[in-house]
């Protein structure tokens, strides 16, 4: 039989996984001549052999790839026959286009976590091992193709131990690029709340502040952690007055499951979520009797907890069982992950920092996400998802870049039919999170090298992210696309169950800005990614004061009280109306009735506010959606009642009034109907709204399948008392997996609608 050569190109996440030592691995199984090599698209071989040989070897790399690769496409060609000696990994190249993907930062795997703890290894308790299979990816990577001089490991020159094992094509560190050990690699310092050396061994003195009840600043993956121990509520109380944040739930990190499960009820699915080598931070329902202080997560049900993720963290837990782990930022701000901005920012808040010197080059916050009916629903995608493409059902050959809206925010870039959406940013209304945005979205341009041909910006003229992308558009003379904030929402929805078609787009939220210039919030659609219709909506209500209604949610439960009963609401049985401040009332209604600062809205997160404040939850918050969280979180799963919504026709419109929910709300309350109950019957009666309009809309269109998506798809409750009460009727339900519901998933949404059109 005659020999042939090929040249085989391999794409998708092909670099920095461990895939050249497999293909050398396999090549000699399979007596293969040549040579393979990393370049700006991916990975591309040179073979030479007999024909089934090559064959064999293409199907074991495709049934048995490394475990973090993931393959997207393969592509042969036959070339002349050469007759090569050898089969060699040739060195990266730089190419003209960036094609290449880069793999997210892996938690430790077993093996390096066993070399660690092992007294013989040479790494023992070595804080940076890391191999082919685990480490650091994205948040050390300046520039692809994925290589070690172009990440910040460049500045560590590997020993002669090290070298060896990233040249050896058998050694499970075959070039892996932050392959170091302790004669040549990063290492750890303790520094007092001022950023001077404490002497000593850095875990050590971490473990015993932390046990003394101090806090501690930890530089990990993608930036800085604020750790206490979580079993102190005193330590946690202090963490929460110098970070100013009183009730919004903190992270946890904890040794292993079998603690977490010791707090928590643990499902398989859920364990192997945090086991999984992207670990998460998971929300766990919390234990009848949780033995965690009730300030970690106060008025919640929930606790979310990751595992030690990075080798670092691994040490810390050798004599700690549970920690708070929260991000390292000042509220709103984004997270620290610069040594010596580190210690300016949160300087008042640790009281010392564990360091390193290997630098991160890019910010990521941990990721947070939930099991729902046995699927993963990520609530934040960044450390671990990011920035992993997510496939478009469309494809376009413009690059379009989505500017987000403004509370958790991301920004997305597309290219051909993939849409790389950013790590976490924030909130963008404050300097340092602007700082943050503009600098992450270089850093993407000029990493994957996807200059952009179309910006695309919320309608909302306030936005600084709507701001910043038509500076942008217009310094770059590029063409500029506003999008009503539903429909990306929708759109993102779409996006990610990959559909491209007419849906009833269910699209419920705080804030969005409406094509009428009006606050939206409570809306239906019909829309596909090109357009929407807009055909029922909650009944328009004054937000009085604008931002502090959002705020102060009784505002918001005076408001649609006065809507109920008129003035004579004052007169109401009730402790919201006992206890209200007839001054600052007084103020409100002036507001309203000479329409001064208070626009209209249709948000179904500000009805949420005015139940939460009209039984007696919440008042005013200190977290974006406290009153609505802590209503949903006092719920009574047994209870089986609703309210019914009242659905009004307007020509081809309807309009949902809510006013009386409100009323039999208040008659409940009077009645000594407790919370809980009322509760339970408000989020019923919103997922039989949603069928009955669903089904309103599926009569006039025929269209027979909704997408559910905005932050108030956040509730479980609500996400699956809907769902299901879909699926009964006969509707198709679609829901979010990889894009969080809420408006860190808007980016994507406003890219997927701009590669729609022509
Ligand atoms: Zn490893
Ligand atoms: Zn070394």
């Amino acid at each position: 039989m005659k020999k042939e050569r090929k040249k085989i190109e391999i794409r998708g996440i092909v670099q920095g996984v461990g895939f050249r030592p497999t293909v050398y691995r396999l090549a000699r199984k399979y007596n293969l001549k040549g040579s393979v090599l990393n370049d700006s698209k991916g990975v591309t071989l040179d073979l030479e052999g007999y024909p089934e040989d090559i064959d064999s070897f293409l199907a074991e790399l495709k049934k048995k790839p490394p475990p973090l690769s993931n393959i997207e496409e393969i592509t042969s060609k036959k070339l002349v026959v050469e007759n090569f000696h050898e089969f060699k990994i040739i060195e990266s190249e730089k190419g003209e286009e960036k094609k290449t993907l880069v793999s997210p930062d892996i938690a430790t795997c077993k093996d390096c976590e066993r070399e660690l703890l092992n007294s013989k290894d040479r790494r023992y308790l070595y804080p940076f091992i890391n191999c082919t299979n685990c480490g650091p990816r994205f948040t050390i990577t300046k520039e692809l193709p994925y290589d070690r001089k172009y990440t910040t490991m460049k500045k560590f020159k590997m020993c002669e131990k090290c070298r060896d094992e990233y040249e050896d094509p058998e050694d499970r560190r075959f070039h892996a690029q932050p392959d170091a050990c302790n004669d040549c690699g990063p290492h750890l310092e303790f520094l007092d709340k001022k950023g001077k050396k404490i002497e000593g061994n850095p875990i050590e003195k971490a473990t015993q502040f932390l046990k003394e009840g101090k806090i501690v600043a930890v530089k990990g993956l993608g930036g800085f952690h604020l750790a206490c121990n979580a079993r102190d509520k005193k330590a946690v109380e202090t963490l929460r007055e110098r970070k100013k944040r009183p009730f919004k739930p903190l992270a946890l990190m904890a040794r292993n499951t079998s603690i977490i499960s010791k707090f928590v009820h643990l499902s398989n699915e859920e364990k192997e979520l945090l086991m999984s080598p992207r670990a998460p931070v998971v929300l766990l329902k919390k234990k009848g009797k949780c033995a965690i202080p009730e300030n970690i997560a106060p008025n919640n049900k929930f606790l979310g907890f990751m595992l030690p993720y990075a080798p670092l963290h691994i040490l810390l837990f050798q004599n700690l069982e549970v920690l708070v782990m929260t991000s390292g930022n000042r509220r709103d701000e984004p997270i620290a992950f610069d040594n010596k901005d580190a210690v300016k920012r949160l300087g008042h808040i640790a009281d010392c920092f564990l360091v390193h010197d290997r630098d991160i080059w890019i910010q990521a916050d941990d990721s947070i996400a939930r099991v729902l009916d046995g699927e993963t629903l990520l609530l934040r995608r960044s450390r671990g998802y990011a920035p992993e493409p997510i496939k478009s059902p469309l494809r376009n050959e413009k690059k379009i870049i989505g500017f987000g809206a403004h509370k958790h925010n991301t920004f997305s870039i597309s290219r051909d039919d993939e849409i790389f959406v950013s790590h976490y940013i924030g909130e963008t209304d404050n300097l340092e999170t602007i700082k943050a945005f503009e600098r992450g979205i270089k850093h993407f341009i000029n990493f994957f090298d996807i200059p952009p041909d179309i910006a695309v910006v919320d309608l909302h003229p306030e936005y600084e992210a709507t701001r910043f992308g038509k500076k942008w558009a217009e310094e770059n003379k590029k063409t500029l696309i506003e999008i009503q904030h539903h429909h990306a929402h929708i759109a993102s929805c779409l996006a990610d169950n990959h559909l491209d078609e007419k849906v009833i787009g269910v699209a419920w939220d705080g804030t969005g800005y409406g094509a009428d210039g009006k606050i939206w919030g409570g809306e239906f659609l019909i829309a596909d990614l090109k357009s929407y219709e807009r055909k029922a909506h909650l009944q328009y209500i004054p937000l009085p004061g604008g931002d502090a209604a959002v705020k102060e949610p009784w505002r918001m439960g005076a408001t649609y009280l006065y809507k109920t009963f008129g003035k004579d609401f004052l007169n109401l049985d009730i402790d919201f109306v006992k206890k209200l401040d007839r001054k600052k009332w007084e103020l409100i209604e002036n507001m309203i009735n000479k329409k001064v600062n208070s626009p209209q809205t249709s948000s179904i997160g500000r009805l949420f506010d005015a139940v939460s404040s009209i039984i007696g939850i919440r008042d005013s918050i200190t977290y974006q959606g406290q009153a609505a969280i802590e209503l949903e979180m006092i719920a009574n799963e047994t209870e089986k009642n609703f309210y019914e919504f009242d659905i009004q026709e307007k020509y081809d419109f309807h309009v949902i009034d809510p006013l009386g929910v409100i009323k039999s709300i208040v008659r409940d309350t009077k009645n000594r109907v407790s919370k809980s109950d009322i509760s339970m019957k408000f989020h019923i009666g919103l997922a039989d709204l949603i069928v009955n309009v669903s089904k309103i809309l599926r009569e006039q269109t025929g269209i027979n399948k909704v997408c559910l998506s905005g932050g108030v798809f956040q509730n479980m409750i609500l996400r699956s008392k809907a769902s299901e009460k879909l699926k009964r009727n006969k509707f198709k339900v679609y829901n979010h997996r990889k894009i969080p519901p809420n408006d860190g998933g808007i980016s994507a949404g406003q890219v997927a609608i701009a590669m729609s059109i022509e």
